[in-house]
């Protein structure tokens, strides 16, 4: 081994590398499906099929196991966690219409000029994503970076971190990976936007309020 390979950075470098790649596969195959709900993960599999040693892979595991779409059995390796039911999502958006409207109202409020550019643009980035042939994991990207725009616009870390570890993005797009009600979508987040950026708090809330009800009957509708 010559002595570039012992280098801390340049192998701790790669092995993170690695492991972002086995992740973004596996999320990607879970979220579609390829991964049914409630099937047996194989690590060992896993490390031959992408040909990596079982470190990448084992700290894959770990983070989907954080995002709540694996979990560990005791002594047996991992298996995909079942969808969200029905109460489960309707748990979910109780909990985003007691968070996001008001940090909305909040955003209106303490915005910069900056995240007013920055959630214009999110929006024709969503926009220019409608008709694409990857539309649906497209806007998919969108609403998760918009709506963690506005969280961020309204400045408060805590609130903004409280929400994130719900992983609610990625649990309701496993439940309806189809391209339905895409130009909706973007209408709503156009509407929370403009709210925003124009400094009034009421129809800030208003529209976030009005968006997360609608995405959850959408969802709703889907697994009936
Ligand atoms: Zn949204």
């Amino acid at each position: 081994m010559s002595a570039i390979d012992q280098l801390p950075s340049f192998s701790a470098g790669a092995r993170t590398m690695l492991g972002d790649e086995v992740y973004g596969a596996l999320q990607q195959s879970i979220l579609e499906g390829t991964f049914p709900p409630d099937a047996r993960i194989n690590a060992g599999e896993l490390a031959r099929h992408f040909d990596v040693s079982p470190t990448p892979v084992r700290e894959a595991l770990a983070r989907l196991e954080s995002d709540g779409l694996v979990e560990k059995l005791p002594l047996r390796g991992y298996r995909t966690t079942e969808l969200l039911d029905r109460r489960g999502l309707e748990e979910l958006f109780e909990l985003r219409l007691l968070l996001e409207p008001g940090t909305a109202a909040n955003a209106a409020a303490r915005r910069s000029s900056a995240d007013v550019a920055e959630l214009s643009k999110e929006v024709t980035t969503g926009r220019s994503a409608i008709g694409d042939a990857n539309a649906y994991r497209l806007l998919s990207q969108h609403d998760v970076r918009l709506h963690d725009l506005v969280f961020r616009a309204a400045r408060n870390e805590t609130v903004r971190l409280a929400y994130t570890r719900t992983h609610c993005h990625l649990h309701t797009f496993r439940l309806a990976y189809t391209g339905a009600y895409v130009t909706d979508t973007v209408d709503e987040h156009a509407a929370v936007a403009e709210a925003i950026s124009a400094g009034d708090p009421d129809a800030a809330a208003t529209a976030m309020r009005t968006h997360i009800e609608r995405s959850r009957d959408r969802l709703l509708q889907v697994i009936d």
